[in-house]
């Protein structure tokens, strides 16, 4: 009997305790002006080791590289969804849910895929000559295609400088070649030098992948090598297969034929004139790969809503891709492109989420499908708006926030106020070192950001600079600085909130 007053008067003590400290913590936030709430929110919710769990998780190989369309997408898509929920973010997607969806046929490339080259040993007469096998490391030798055919082929390699056909301009990497049943090697880009905006708009398609890979198969091609950083942002065509390959490999092709890679590509640019010709080595590609034309994009999107009741009809987004490269046939985590843009995006979701204030706009948070793919998702969400584009105050896009020291920002040159925030918001809580360029986005869009600022939105395309690997193993999470991550984040929250607020 005693024992139990005792234990009732020690648990009465404990309640009436946890009582006093809420209490004197709301008295705080009471006190505290709007800005020590925001900071208060922001200290507990972004910090360098929370950002760097998340990257860890995205970055798992179960979820096979993030190829929009594929099953390990659809885990990462989960991942952030439930975030979204468990922070009490607005679902702003179809339907009430937090996805927006859209068609999005994808290409799955699986092990046993492999790319070597044959080089002749020629005997006494010619049906003498021994073909000798040379195989390349992966990653450093070669990546499978992102978008490739199913197929095993080998055939002669024809060297096509840029893989461009453009009668308008009078170049033709294909005149004067037979590339019927061949495997072409190509490069990206152009043979165009001038950053004239003119010239630039003039050579744009010829630019685009999707331009070369199709131009390669009208002219009965069969197969493709590409010196380029490898992705699934290519059009599919049914048996033609194709890899990507590095300077290694093209270094190779060149032996023995009179000619050296960088003299050759030189010499284009200089005369303006194709060098195309048969290198008289073969490629073996072989391409384990199954087509989904029925798979599925996925935005996601939740939204922090205004606390002001007329200005709350405005937005702020932030957006990110969450998709990688899929397996090639091996992972590539994405470390820093672009899993901490999408940790940067969760920690000021959770800061904001949680913040005692609320900004007066409503900030939407968008996680965007399909970046590697071409752009899909962000081209999909400027076709298919979920917010009024007039009431969209900016757009805070990030790209590979998570390595180097330094900050960098673009903004579309018809909006030349807006860098004055993310200024700002430097030299007022980051002090890093920021640089910021006005842009007119006439090249081949490289991101997102371009995407909305080509459909007129007001945006802030921001990056980390000074570091990082690209499109290659390496961009793994022991390439990803935590301190820059954690300062982008920051970065970005108040860029957000600065913008939101005014
Ligand atoms: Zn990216």
């Amino acid at each position: 009997m005693k024992t139990k007053t005792i234990l009732i008067s020690a648990m009465a003590l404990l309640l009436a305790a946890a009582s006093i400290a809420p209490a004197s913590a709301q008295r705080r936030q009471m006190q505290m002006t709007d800005e020590q709430k925001y900071l208060d929110a922001m200290h507990r919710n972004i910090t360098s080791d929370k950002l760097f769990g998340y990257v860890e998780q995205l970055s798992d190989s179960t979820l096979e590289g993030r190829l929009a369309g594929s099953p390990g997408m659809a885990k990462a898509v989960n991942i952030v969804e439930n975030y979204f929920k468990e922070w009490g973010l607005k679902p702003a997607g179809d339907n009430g849910s937090y996805i927006q969806e859209f068609p999005h046929p994808c290409v799955e490339v699986f092990p046993g895929s492999t790319m070597e080259i044959l080089f002749p040993v020629y005997g006494q007469k010619r049906k003498d000559t021994v073909w000798i096998s040379k195989s390349y490391p992966w990653a450093d030798g070669w990546f499978a295609g992102g978008m490739t055919g199913n197929g095993d082929i080998t055939a002669e390699i024809v060297y096509a400088g840029f893989g461009v056909t453009a009668p308008e301009l009078g170049y033709d990497d294909y005149a004067g070649i037979d590339v019927r049943g061949k495997i072409v090697l190509v490069e990206g880009e152009t043979p165009n030098t001038s950053r004239n905006d003119d010239t630039l708009r003039m050579w744009y398609d010829h630019t685009l992948h999707q331009t070369k890979l199709n131009n390669a198969v009208a002219h009965g091609a069969v197969g493709l090598l590409y010196l380029w950083v490898p992705g699934p942002n290519a059009p599919y065509n049914e048996g033609f297969v194709y890899a990507h390959v590095t300077d290694t490999v093209v270094n190779d092709i060149f032996r023995g034929t009179g000619r050296t890679y960088a003299e050759t590509v030189k010499k284009i640019y200089e005369t303006k004139k194709p060098q195309s010709f048969h290198t008289g080595k073969k490629a073996h590609i072989r391409m384990n790969a199954t087509y989904n034309p029925d798979a599925t994009g996925k935005n996601i999107v939740g939204i922090v809503e205004g606390s002001d009741p007329v200005l709350k009809n405005e937005y702020v987004i932030i957006s990110a891709h969450l998709d990688h490269l899929g397996m090639i046939p091996y992972h590539i985590a994405g470390a820093n492109d672009n899993n901490a843009s999408s940790a940067a995006l969760l920690g000021a979701a959770e800061a904001l989420a949680k913040s005692q204030v609320k900004p007066k706009r409503t900030v939407v948070f968008l996680s965007l499908d399909g970046e590697e793919a071409g752009l899909t998702g962000s081209t999909y969400y400027t076709t298919h708006p979920l917010f009024p584009k007039e009431k969209v105050k900016a757009v805070i896009n990030l790209e590979q926030v998570g390595a180097g020291e330094m900050l960098s920002a673009s903004y579309p040159y018809n909006f030349p106020d807006l860098p004055k925030y993310t200024e700002q918001a430097n030299d007022r809580y980051i002090h890093r070192i920021l640089f910021q360029r006005e842009s007119r986005y006439v090249t081949r869009p490289r991101t997102d950001g371009v995407v909305f600022m080509k459909a007129g939105y007001p945006v802030l395309d921001i990056r980390a600079a000074g570091g990082g690997y690209y499109h290659h193993p390496k961009d793994n999470p022991s390439s990803i600085n935590p301190e820059i991550l954690q300062s982008a984040t920051e970065w970005l929250y108040w860029t957000a909130i600065m913008i939101a607020d005014e």
